[in-house]
């Protein structure tokens, strides 16, 4: 269904319900961009597309805008699919079913992809309208940000002459988004050997965490369930010396582990259950605020086939395993409350002749990365194994000085009477990966009220939309 035509802003809107109308999942935007290309070929405005799918339409300064430097309009071209239960229509396949209460725009059923189709739709009406007065304009367009910033990683940054970006993937209006981590993921491997050892087989895990997202979620001072199980083991191996046969926890580097669990050989079974029980206890004291769920237990289980790790190889992998740092690791000078760097241990596994430990590291300051790296590869190469990284984009760090944030703060404060919060988030963001390939580059990223994006109830608030579009146009014509 379309939108009554009555709504405003009609300009943004008519893009938006267009857009709406072509599937464009992650890794499937083609069709999309083919519809860019088409509206900027009908405008006569020179438009490029790469390998990756990232699309870059350009426009000339309006008159008396000649002088003035470019900016960059940017968002993604890619939408996060998905449905209610029961929900028949499929958006990676068929076009939304677009509807209206109140203030709302949704799709029945499935997300809208206003994150990020509503900056699509603002860039294009801003090239759609030849009144309006602007610099000249490069308005770039994102493949695959919602699966890994695949687009923004591969773009070639000489496509773009301009270093002022404003990037409109943001989800709260009023919120200028100034500043985001860096990170890589840091592998470290261990290697082990393992030789038979009589005893007892016991199982003990840690489960029922909260977990969540390792950036922004990083500061909530949530249990770690690898690291939880590091220090119940501790207390189990200090009562009756054991040896571990394996060790597994997380999934994802970038979530924090909600469960682990690790079998061990003990001569002593009585003294190791006791000892985790102990510990156990005083784990979910410690964190009854934050994981109230958080469960230790430990229980005599069948032998399996694998030999236990050495004496030596296993205190290895405690040691690893207890001394790995975790957790918020500076916080910013500049933006109070605001996590400046931290690490995740978010995955370990073990194999016939290695443990492998996967970390996610993030920082808003490359050097702080760089400094967290260090640290994990000395501990590692200490224990007898390396550290590979992985993955490694880099950070947004904030500017002090930062014309185009000026000139937004000072239309904001005309327009809505208060001032913007200024504000940075601790997770990856494509203004980094941009930030990183355009020397310079002065960037702010902003949007209209998007809330429970990624879910079928995701919504777009239609006056949020409107005042949102006129300070972009304001701060456009104020461009020069
Ligand atoms: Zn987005």
């Amino acid at each position: 269904m379309s939108l009554p035509s009555n709504l405003e802003p009609r300009p943004v809107l008519s893009f938006f319900e267009q857009i709406c109308a072509i599937p464009h999942p992650s890794g499937h935007t083609a069709a999309l961009a083919d519809y860019c290309a088409a509206f900027a070929a009908a405008r006569g405005l020179p438009c490029r597309r790469d390998g990756a799918g990232n699309l870059l339409i350009t426009k000339p300064a309006a008159p008396g805008y000649e002088a003035a430097p470019p900016v960059i309009l940017q968002g993604h071209l890619d939408m996060v699919c998905q449905r209610q239960p029961g929900c028949p229509l499929d958006p990676e396949r068929e076009g939304l079913d677009l509807a209206v209460e109140g203030d709302w725009v949704y799709a029945r059923g499935t997300t809208l992809g206003a994150d990020d189709g509503v900056a699509v739709a603002m860039a294009l009406a801003v090239l759609d309208d030849p009144a309006l007065p602007h610099p000249a304009l490069e308005v770039l367009l994102t493949a695959d940000e919602e699966v890994g910033m695949l687009g923004a990683m591969a773009l070639d940054g000489s496509w773009l002459a301009g270093r002022q970006l404003i990037n409109l993937d943001s989800e709260v209006e009023g919120e200028f988004t100034v500043s985001c981590a860096g990170g890589c993921t840091a592998v470290c491997r261990l290697p082990l050997t393992r030789s038979p050892f009589p005893g007892e087989v016991l199982e003990v895990s840690v489960s029922g965490l909260a977990g969540g997202h390792s950036g922004t979620e990083i500061h909530r001072g949530r249990a770690n369930a690898c690291r939880a199980l590091a220090r119940v083991l501790s207390a189990v191996n200090a009562a009756a010396p054991m040896r571990l046969i394996s060790l597994e926890g997380g999934r994802r580097d970038n979530a924090i582990p909600a469960a682990a669990s690790a079998r061990l050989v003990t001569g002593d079974a009585a003294a190791a259950l006791a000892a985790a029980e102990e510990r156990g206890a005083e784990l979910a004291e410690e964190f009854r605020a934050t994981d109230p769920g958080l469960t230790v237990s430990a229980a005599p289980c069948f032998p399996g086939e694998v030999n236990p790790m050495t004496r030596a190889d296993s205190e290895k992998a405690l040691t690893l395993l207890t001394c790995l740092p975790g957790g918020v690791q500076a916080m910013s000078a500049h933006i109070p409350g605001l996590v400046e760097a931290s690490l995740n241990l978010g995955v370990v596994e073990t194999g016939p002749d290695a443990l492998t430990a996967r970390l996610c590291l993030r920082s808003a300051v490359d050097s702080r990365k760089t400094a967290m790296a260090e640290e994990i590869a000395a501990l590692t190469r200490a224990l007898g194994g390396g550290v590979e990284i992985q993955g490694d984009y880099p950070g947004w760090a904030y500017r002090e000085h930062s014309p185009l944030r000026a000139r937004m703060e000072e239309v904001y404060r005309e327009q809505y009477g208060e001032k913007p919060v200024i504000q940075a988030i601790h997770a990856g963001l494509e203004c980094g990966i941009l930030a990183g390939k355009l020397p310079g580059l002065d960037c702010v990223s902003v949007g209209p009220n998007l809330p429970d994006i990624h879910t079928p109830r995701e919504r777009m608030s239609l006056s949020s939309v409107g005042r949102v579009w006129r300070f972009l146009l304001e701060v456009l014509r104020r461009s020069r």
